[in-house]
C-alpha cells in the first residue's frame, strides 16, 4: 500500500441529491470531497440538517471544494487590484455551519474539513489566503485549475503556490497529447525535495495514467469519479476501476507499468483484461491506458533510457490503431512472425530494450481451429486490408487456407494482395447487386463496420449474403453481439465475435510479458462484465 488517498467527488443541484452520492461514495472513498458549487445557494441550509444527521456514520474525511469563481468585487490596495468571488458567501455559510470538524490529514483521523479553493490563481490568490487564514483549524488545499493547457509558467505557479500557507499544493492542467503530462508529473519529484505534499493532475484522456499512477509516486491524493459517466473533470476514473481494476492504492515506484499505446484508448478493454490477470498472479504490475498520437515523442521522452524525461518503469505495451506498423522503426528486435505481417501489436522492454511481436495472428487463429477445425483449403473471405486484415490472412495461408480479400478500395489494397499472394475482389456497396458468399465456407470480417462509436449498427454483410457459409468471424468486438453477428444468426450461421480474438491474443501477451499462464475464465469475465455494463 502507498500513502496516498482516493478521493471520490460528488456534486448535486439538490442536497438531497448529495446527501445520496456522499453515502455511496462513503465506500469507496479514502476522503469524500462535497463540490458546494453546483449546489443553489438556497439549498445549503437544508444540506447541513441533513448532514448532521450522517456525520456520525460517515468515517472518511471530508473535502469541501469550490469550483466557482463569479466575479463580484474588486478590491484595490496601494500595490494591486483584487478580485474576490462571491463564491466566498458559500465559504462563510460552510465554515458558520460547524459541521465540518477539524482532521489532520497527515495523522489519520475521522470526519474533516479540507478545504479547498479553486481559482484563477494570478488574480485571486491574495485575497483567498487572506479570507482563508480566518479557517486556520481547517486544513487548506490550494488549487490551481487551467482547463486549456499546460501553462509555460507551470514551475514558477508550483513556487509561488508552495509559498503560500496552503497545507497542500493541487494543480491541474489540460492535457492534449501524452507528452504534455510531463511538466505536471515532474512536479512531484520537485515536491518531494521542498517537502511539500502536491497533487498533480493531468486533465484529458492523455493524462489519465497520471491519475493511476501518481498515488505510486508520491502524489498526496487522486481524484476519482462516483461511477463511470458521472466524472467531475475530464479523464477522471471511476472510483471502483481506480481501486479494483488499476490497484492505485497498492502500487509503489517499482511497480511494473504496462500499457495500451493507440489514439482512441478510451473505449479499450486491454486495461480490464490485463489487469485482471496481474492481480490474479498477484504481480506487481498495472497496465494503463496511454492515448499517444505522436508515437516518435512519446518513445522519444517517455520511453527509451537515452532521451527519456521521466522514469516510469515501463515493461511492455500492448499496441493498437494506428501504431501497429510506426512502432517498429522504434524496436531493437523483431520477430519473424511479426516481421512478416508486417505489423506489432506487443512490445517487452528488457534493460530498456523493445522487443517486438505479433499475437493478433495466434489470438486470430485459435479460436477459428477450435470452433472449426482444419482449415487445410478452407474457402476464406477476408473483409477489408487494414492491420488487423494482415495478421489474419498470414495466420490463415499458414493454415493452409484458400484466401480472397473484399476491400473497399482494390488501388490501395493491392499491394497488401500481392504481398500476401491472395485474389482481392471489390467489396460491394449497399447498393444492389451485393456480393453473395455462398461459394466460400467462412467470412471473416476486419473492417470496423458496426464496431460501436465508428459505425453503428452497419453490418460488414447481410443475412441474404451470408448464406451458404458455415462460419462467420467477426474481429469487432463492441458490442458484445455486432451487427454482423446478428445477420449471421439471422442466416443460421454460426459465428464467433471479436471477443474470443481479443482474449486469446492478450493471453498470448501475458505469456511474453510474464512467462506465466494467463488465466483466461478470469480474463474473460473481466471484459464480458464490461462489455455488458
Ligand atoms: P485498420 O488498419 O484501420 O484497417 C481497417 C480496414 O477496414 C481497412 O482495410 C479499411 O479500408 C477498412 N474499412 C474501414 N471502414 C470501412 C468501411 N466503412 N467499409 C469498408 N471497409 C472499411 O484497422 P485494424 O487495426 O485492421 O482494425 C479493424 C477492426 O478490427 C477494428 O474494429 C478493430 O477493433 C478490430 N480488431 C479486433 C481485434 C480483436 O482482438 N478482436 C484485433 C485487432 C483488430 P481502407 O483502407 O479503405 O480505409
Amino acid at each position: 500500500m502507498n500513502n496516498g488517498k482516493i478521493c471520490v467527488s460528488v456534486c448535486a443541484e439538490t442536497a438531497d441529491e448529495l446527501i445520496q452520492q456522499i453515502k455511496r461514495a462513503e465506500d469507496l472513498a479514502d476522503v469524500i470531497e462535497i463540490r458546494f458549487d453546483s449546489l443553489s445557494f438556497s439549498e445549503l441550509d437544508n444540506f447541513f440538517k441533513l448532514f448532521k444527521k450522517i456525520k456520525p456514520s460517515i468515517k472518511a474525511p471530508i473535502l469541501a471544494a469550490m469550483h466557482k469563481s463569479v466575479e463580484t468585487e474588486t478590491i484595490e490596495t496601494s500595490e494591486e487590484t483584487y478580485i474576490i468571488p462571491d463564491t466566498f458567501r458559500v465559504w462563510e455559510k460552510i465554515l458558520a455551519s460547524n459541521t465540518l470538524d477539524y482532521f489532520d490529514p497527515f495523522q489519520g483521523g475521522v470526519t474533516a474539513l479540507l478545504i479547498e479553493c479553486w481559482n484563477n490563481f494570478e488574480t485571486s490568490a491574495v485575497p483567498i489566503i487572506s479570507f482563508f487564514k480566518n479557517a486556520k483549524k481547517h486544513k487548506f488545499i490550494f488549487s490551481h485549475h487551467d482547463f486549456e493547457k499546460v501553462p509555460s509558467e507551470l514551475n514558477n505557479i508550483y513556487k509561488t503556490m508552495k509559498e503560500t500557507p496552503a497545507d497542500i499544493v493541487k494543480i491541474a492542467v489540460q492535457t492534449s497529447v501524452i507528452t504534455d503530462t510531463i511538466p505536471i508529473w515532474k512536479l512531484l519529484e520537485r515536491a518531494k525535495s521542498d517537502n511539500k505534499q502536491i497533487i498533480p493532475i493531468a486533465m484529458g484522456e492523455a493524462g489519465k495514467w497520471t491519475r493511476i499512477l501518481g498515488l505510486a509516486h508520491g502524489a498526496f491524493m487522486t481524484y476519482a469519479s462516483l461511477d463511470s459517466g458521472s466524472e467531475t473533470a475530464p479523464g477522471q476514473v471511476s472510483a471502483s476501476d481506480l481501486i479494483d481494476v488499476y490497484r492505485a492504492n497498492e502500487l509503489n515506484e517499482n511497480t511494473e507499468v504496462y500499457g495500451i499505446l493507440g489514439s482512441n484508448t478510451s473505449v479499450s478493454m486491454s486495461p480490464y483484461i490485463h489487469n485482471e490477470a496481474f492481480k490474479i498472479h498477484k504481480l506487481n504490475s498495472v497496465f494503463v491506458p496511454l492515448q499517444v498520437n505522436n508515437l516518435d515523442e512519446f518513445i522519444k521522452r517517455m520511453v527509451k533510457p537515452e532521451t527519456r524525461e521521466v522514469e516510469l518503469n515501463f515493461k511492455g505495451f500492448s499496441v493498437t490503431i494506428p501504431h501497429k506498423q510506426a512502432i517498429i522503426k522504434h524496436l531493437d528486435f523483431i520477430d519473424e512472425t511479426a516481421k512478416a505481417i508486417g505489423a506489432v501489436n506487443t512490445v517487452k522492454i528488457v534493460d530498456g530494450k523493445l522487443y517486438g511481436y505479433n499475437t493478433d495472428a495466434q489470438g486470430f487463429i485459435e479460436p477459428l481451429l477450435n470452433s472449426y477445425g482444419d482449415l487445410q483449403r478452407a474457402k476464406v473471405v477476408v473483409i477489408g486490408a487494414g492491420g488487423a486484415a494482415r495478421a489474419c490472412v498470414y495466420a490463415l495461408k499458414k493454415q493452409g487456407a484458400e484466401v480472397t480479400v473484399f476491400a473497399r478500395d482494390l488501388e490501395k489494397a493491392k499491394p497488401f494482395a500481392e504481398e500476401f499472394a491472395v485474389e482481392l475482389k471489390q467489396l460491394s456497396t449497399n447498393d444492389e447487386p451485393r456480393t453473395t458468399y455462398k461459394e466460400f465456407d467462412i467470412l471473416v470480417n476486419t473492417t470496423p463496420l458496426g464496431m460501436k462509436g465508428k459505425a453503428d449498427g452497419v453490418s460488414a454483410a447481410i443475412a441474404e449474403q451470408l448464406k451458404g457459409l458455415h462460419l462467420v468471424y467477426d474481429l469487432v468486438y463492441i458490442p458484445f453481439q455486432t451487427p454482423l453477428m446478428q445477420e449471421a444468426d439471422i442466416a443460421e450461421v454460426p459465428k464467433i465475435g471479436g471477443l474470443a480474438m481479443l482474449i486469446a491474443q492478450a493471453m498470448e501477451q501475458q505469456k511474453l510479458w510474464t512467462g506465466l499462464d494467463a488465466p483466461m475464465k478470469e480474463m474473460s469475465r473481466a471484459a464480458l462484465l464490461r462489455l455488458q455494463s
